[in-house]
C-alpha cells in the first residue's frame, strides 16, 4: 500500500507502507509533514526538532539537518521510498539506451578502424603487387641485356671472320695476279726428247 502526502504546493509525494516516524510510529497521512534527517532517520511533523535553526535529530543526536519528504526532495534521496521493482524498470530502461547509444558509436568507431585497416591491406598488397612487377621487370632486363651481349658479341666474332676471309680474298686475289703476270704462256707441245 503506497501512502501519499500534500506538501504545502499541493503536490503530492508517494510513500511507500513501511514509512513511518521513527519516534512515535506514526504512518504517513495528509495532515503531517514528514522529514528525512541527514543521518538516515524519518520523523514527522511533530517530533522532528523543526523550529530549531540547527535541528537535532531526536533518534541519535546527530546535527545533520532534515528536508521535508515531498516532490522537492533531491531524485536521488526520492528514490530511497520508490518501489524497488520500479527502479529495476527504470534503470533496465536507462541501461538499454545506453547500451544503445554506446554500441552505435563502438559500431561507427570499428567500422572507421575496420575500413582502415582494409584499406592499409589493400595498399600492402598493391606494393607488394608492385614490388614482385618491378623484380619481374629487372628480370627480363638483365635476361635481355645478357641476350645483347651475347648477340654484340656474336657480331663482333662474325665481324672478325669477315674480316679474316677478306683479307684471306685479297692475299689470294694478290697471289693470282702476281702468278698471272709472271707467267709465260704456256703451249701443250711435246718435248723433242720425248719418245712418246
Ligand atoms: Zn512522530
Ligand atoms: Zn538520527
Amino acid at each position: 500500500m503506497i501512502n501519499r502526502i500534500e506538501d504545502k504546493t499541493g503536490e503530492t509525494a508517494e510513500m511507500a507502507d513501511w514509512t513511518h516516524c521513527n519516534i512515535c510510529m506514526r504512518q504517513p497521512s495528509t495532515d503531517v509533514a514528514f522529514f528525512l534527517t541527514g543521518c538516515g532517520h524519518i520523523l514527522c511533523k511533530n517530533c522532528v526538532d523543526s523550529g530549531a535553526a540547527d535541528p537535532q535529530c531526536k533518534v541519535c543526536n546527530q546535527k545533520s539537518g532534515v528536508l521535508e519528504i515531498n516532490r522537492h526532495l533531491q531524485p536521488d534521496l526520492q528514490e530511497f521510498f520508490k518501489d524497488p521493482k520500479d527502479l529495476l524498470v527504470r534503470y533496465q530502461q536507462k541501461l538499454n539506451k545506453v547500451f544503445e547509444f554506446q554500441s552505435a558509436h563502438r559500431k561507427r568507431i570499428n567500422k572507421y578502424h575496420k575500413d582502415l585497416q582494409q584499406k592499409a591491406t589493400k595498399m600492402a598488397q598493391y606494393f607488394q603487387n608492385e614490388m614482385k612487377k618491378k623484380s619481374e621487370l629487372e628480370r627480363q632486363y638483365k635476361m635481355t641485356k645478357e641476350q645483347n651481349k651475347q648477340l654484340q658479341e656474336k657480331i663482333t666474332r662474325q665481324q672478325e671472320e669477315l674480316r679474316s676471309y677478306k683479307t684471306q680474298m685479297y692475299q689470294y686475289q694478290a697471289s693470282a695476279e702476281r702468278h698471272r703476270s709472271t707467267q709465260v704462256p704456256h703451249y701443250r707441245s711435246r718435248s723433242p726428247n720425248s719418245t712418246g
